[in-house]
């Protein structure tokens, strides 16, 4: 742990210097210049360029080009110079360590595939979750949305890496399982064909070792490289990982065990202010018990602060009411309840959170347990111990809840279902236990402590728990 803390505190160091000596860094942003020189040396490929290096000046600035033109020659010339490791071990029974592209050298790969972009065609308006999209009849040309403009370096270079696969013949399919599941066009079939969204888990791994790369995009890669492992393909990869039971106290302590091995208890850190924390991917939200501070998102090292914390968190730090909110849950289909109102995404394209009174007691917490293919689903626990199903229909936006005959312990301030019905509670006295579903009773007592605020599960996957060999 303390290593992967010093290492990025290091990179992150090495960044600044580098900065500072080169004037140009097309991995950031902030960029607001490029230089006409660089754009020259990659004009072949993409000869739409041309129009920007048409100037007497050496360099080209942001309001000449245009944003979205900017962008693109930016990130183009970020992958041009991309410098990828390659120093992931493959292994054969780790899905995440694959590569469907072989070669170092992704600027080749990607150059012998594109030529031309075209900037939000009206194929766009559709659907604002689309960031991009080809035709695979036009070879070369990739249509960008305009999420794509707003995104991250790291995840503009995989949509990039992830659009030109689709000219090696992969397309998609809908998807059968995950977050997206009957979403068309969504999902490949498996991690082993090497399709575009194989080629998306390859870029977000190796992207989140570059050190070109900051700290916060590098992590945003690891959250997207884990995302789409889970949801992205309809036979699950198998993956290297152990699950962990994250529990933070009312010191500000976070500990973590394994499901494993839970007498084994192991301390992440001390944060500066006692606070409940949510994983989400491979970060965490930490909303601190002060309610009158802000809640954060960070990675799961507790080091780097995420620049999006998520909608839930933004409603949440925008609300001068803060005491009106209940639980929050970010599993299945997720929440977080304020004046016993459930807020939270619903119907294809929702961009924005919808709410649903309840009006059957008042809801106590949010239980996430696995319906039978193994997904999250989330449940409403009321204040008389009935358990609720919390559901969304996708096509017409309409959220609803419905009695269940399961039974959780009333007692319950937070719980989650890890696997074989062991649920993990955490009692509104501050203890930790496991509870088995089937039998309705406790099985084990997880510490002997009564001060937690907060338990979550997180898996940590081997790929990024280790650093890559040099
Ligand atoms: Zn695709």
């Amino acid at each position: 742990m303390k290593n992967s803390l010093m290492k990025l505190g290091l990179i992150s160091l090495l960044a600044t210097l580098v900065s500072s000596v080169y004037a140009q860094n097309y991995f950031d942003k902030a960029e607001t210049c490029l230089k006409v020189a660089d754009i020259k040396a990659i004009e072949n490929q993409f000869p739409q360029f041309k129009d920007f290096t048409k100037t007497s000046q050496d360099k080209v600035c942001r309001q000449e080009v245009g944003e979205k033109w900017f962008e693109l020659v930016r990130s183009t010339l970020a992958m041009q110079r991309l410098v990828v490791t390659d120093d992931l071990q493959r292994d054969q029974n780790d899905d995440l360590t694959r590569r469907p592209i072989g070669q170092r050298d992704w600027w080749t790969y990607y150059t012998q595939r594109a030529n031309r972009y075209v900037i939000e065609p009206s194929r766009c308006n559709g659907n604002p979750n689309v960031v991009a999209f080809v035709y695979p009849f036009f070879r070369g040309s990739i249509n960008l949305c305009p999420r794509f403009f707003e995104m991250d370096s790291a995840s503009q270079i995989e949509v990039l890496m992830h659009e030109v696969r689709h000219f090696d013949g992969h397309a998609h399919v809908t998807c059968t399982q995950g977050n997206e599941e009957g979403t068309p066009g969504a999902c490949d079939r498996q991690i082993k064909n090497g399709g575009s969204y194989a080629v998306s888990v390859q870029a977000n791994v190796e992207l989140s070792y570059v050190e070109q790369l900051n700290s916060a995009d590098r992590i945003l890669a690891e959250s997207g490289a884990i995302y789409s492992v889970n949801n992205k393909f309809n036979s699950l990869p198998t993956v290297k990982a152990t699950q962990y039971i994250y529990a933070s106290n009312t010191e500000g302590e976070v500990w973590r065990m394994a499901e494993k091995n839970t007498d084994v208890k192991e301390l992440i850190t001390t944060l500066a202010d006692p606070a409940k924390i949510y994983s989400n991917g491979s970060q965490f939200t930490v909303y601190p018990v002060d309610t009158t501070k802000n809640a954060y998102r960070i990675d799961k090292d507790f080091s780097v602060n995420a620049a999006a914390i998520g909608a839930f968190a933004n409603k949440y730090n925008a609300d001068a009411d803060r005491k009106a909110y209940g639980p929050v849950v970010y599993f299945g289909m997720g929440a977080i309840v304020k004046d016993n109102s459930l807020y939270a995404f619903c119907g294809e394209t929702a961009t924005d959170l919808s709410a649903l009174g309840f009006s059957r007691g008042t809801i106590k917490a949010l239980p996430t347990l696995k319906d039978e293919e193994g997904a999250d689903k989330t449940l409403v626990l009321n204040d008389s111990g009935d358990v609720f199903t919390f559901d969304c229909n996708d096509k017409t936006g309409v959220m609803s809840t419905s009695a269940t005959k399961t039974t959780l312990p009333q007692e319950m301030a937070m719980g989650f279902e890890l696997s074989n019905s062991k649920t993990i509670v955490l009692t509104d006295a501050g203890e930790l236990k496991s509870y088995d579903l089937n039998t309705r009773a406790y099985e084990a007592t997880l510490s002997q402590d009564n001060n937690w605020v907060s338990a979550t599960p997180l898996k940590v996957y081997n790929v990024f728990e280790n650093t890559p060999k040099k």
